[in-house]
C-alpha cells in the first residue's frame, strides 16, 4: 500500500491485554502488537512527545518533575489564598501531620473545591478569590506545552515547514487545551463520588464522539491528522483495580464503547492512500494502580517489527518523511 496520508489515533492508556482479552475487533487493524515503554517518566505529555520525536525528551529538561515544580511555583499565591479560611485555626489544630503537610492538604482541598465547582456550575459560580486561584491554576498548566526546541526535532515540524497540511485535535502536548485542564483536574477527582465520576466520564465520552465526527469531514483536506482521547486513561484510573468486579465491568463497557465508536468512524473512511495507526502511550497495571510499561499499537499496514517506543516513533516518522517526499516529487 502506498500511503500518502497518515491518521494517528491516540488513545491514552489503551491496554494491549484488554483489547485482546475482550476481542475488540475494530481496534485491531491489519497488524497489532505492544511495545515496551522504557522511560520511567510515564506522564502523558512526556510519553506522547517521546513518541512524536523519537528522542529522550527528559534529556532536554522536559520531565514531569520539572513540570510539577513549575506548576507549584505558579500556584504559590493560591496557597496563601487557601489560608484565608474562617476555620483555619481549628483546622490546623485538629488536622494530623506537620505544618507543611497540613497546609498542603488545606490547599489541596481548597483547589479541589474550586475545580469541582467550575466543572459543574461553570466559572461564573466562583467567588472573586476563587476566580484568582482558578485563573492561576489554568495559567500554570501551560508549563506542560511541548517546548519549541523539542518540537523542532520532530518530523511534524518538518512537515509544517514543507507546508504539509497538518491537523491535530487536542493532541498532547502539541495543542491539548481542554484535555490538559481535564488531566490536571482529574488528579483531584479520582476518588470523587461515583455520580461525579460518571458525570465526568460522560462529558469526556461526548467530547470524544464530537471530535471524531469533526475530523471525519476534514480528512480529505489534510496530509497528517492527529486525534486523541483521554477517555480510557481516566476510566482506568477510576475503575481498574485488582479484584474489583464492578469496576472491571465499567471498564469493559467503556472499552466496548470506544471500540464501537472507532469501528463506526473507520467504516466511514474510504481513502486507500491513508495509513492509519491506533496507538497508546502506555497501558494500565491494576496491581501498580498506575501506567504500565507497555503501550499499544495497531496499523492497517502489514508489519511486525514494532517492539519498543523508539520503533513506534521511527515508524511514524518514516511515514511522515515519505509523505513529505511524495509531495516534493509532485511539485
Ligand atoms: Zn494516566
Amino acid at each position: 500500500m502506498s500511503a500518502h496520508k497518515i491518521l494517528i489515533i491516540g488513545i491514552d492508556c489503551l491496554d494491549y491485554y484488554l483489547v485482546k482479552k475482550w476481542k475488540l475487533q475494530a481496534l485491531q487493524l491489519t497488524s497489532t502488537g505492544y511495545y515496551l515503554v522504557k522511560s520511567d517518566d510515564r506522564y502523558t505529555p512526556i510519553l506522547w512527545l517521546t513518541l512524536l520525536s523519537g528522542i529522550d525528551v527528559t534529556k532536554y529538561g522536559y520531565t514531569s518533575q520539572r513540570i510539577s515544580r513549575s506548576k507549584r511555583l505558579k500556584n504559590f499565591i493560591s496557597v496563601f489564598l487557601s489560608l484565608l479560611n474562617k476555620d483555619l485555626f481549628s483546622y490546623l489544630k485538629y488536622e494530623e501531620g506537620n505544618i507543611v503537610e497540613r497546609i498542603r492538604k488545606l490547599y489541596f482541598n481548597y483547589i479541589k473545591k474550586i475545580l469541582i465547582k467550575a466543572l459543574i456550575f461553570g466559572n461564573k459560580s466562583l467567588s472573586f478569590k476563587e476566580k484568582i486561584s482558578y485563573y492561576l491554576f489554568l495559567k500554570s498548566l501551560s508549563t506542560e506545552k511541548a517546548p519549541k526546541k523539542i518540537l523542532k526535532k520532530t518530523p511534524l515540524y518538518l512537515a509544517y515547514k514543507k507546508n504539509l497540511k497538518v491537523l491535530s485535535i487536542e493532541f498532547p502536548p502539541l495543542n491539548d487545551n481542554i484535555y490538559r485542564i481535564i488531566r490536571n483536574t482529574l488528579y483531584f477527582l479520582i476518588d470523587a463520588p461515583e455520580s461525579l465520576r460518571r458525570y465526568i466520564l460522560e462529558k469526556i465520552y461526548k467530547g470524544t464522539e464530537v471530535s471524531l465526527k469533526l475530523i471525519l469531514n476534514k480528512i480529505k483536506n489534510y496530509d497528517i491528522i492527529l486525534w486523541y482521547t483521554p477517555y480510557i486513561d481516566i476510566l482506568s484510573h477510576m475503575y481498574y483495580k485488582p479484584r474489583n468486579l464492578k469496576g472491571l465491568l465499567r471498564l469493559y463497557i467503556g472499552y466496548s464503547k470506544i471500540n464501537k465508536l472507532i469501528g463506526k468512524f473507520l467504516s466511514k473512511i474510504k481513502d486507500n492512500n491513508l495509513a492509519i495507526i491506533i496507538m497508546s502511550d502506555h497501558g494500565y497495571d491494576p496491581l501498580l494502580m498506575d501506567h504500565s510499561y507497555y503501550g499499544y499499537w495497531s496499523t492497517n499496514i502489514k508489519i511486525n517489527n514494532i517492539k519498543t517506543h523508539q520503533d513506534l516513533s521511527y515508524f511514524i516518522g518514516n511515514k511522515i518523511f515519505k509523505i513529505i517526499k511524495s509531495k516534493n516529487e509532485k511539485e
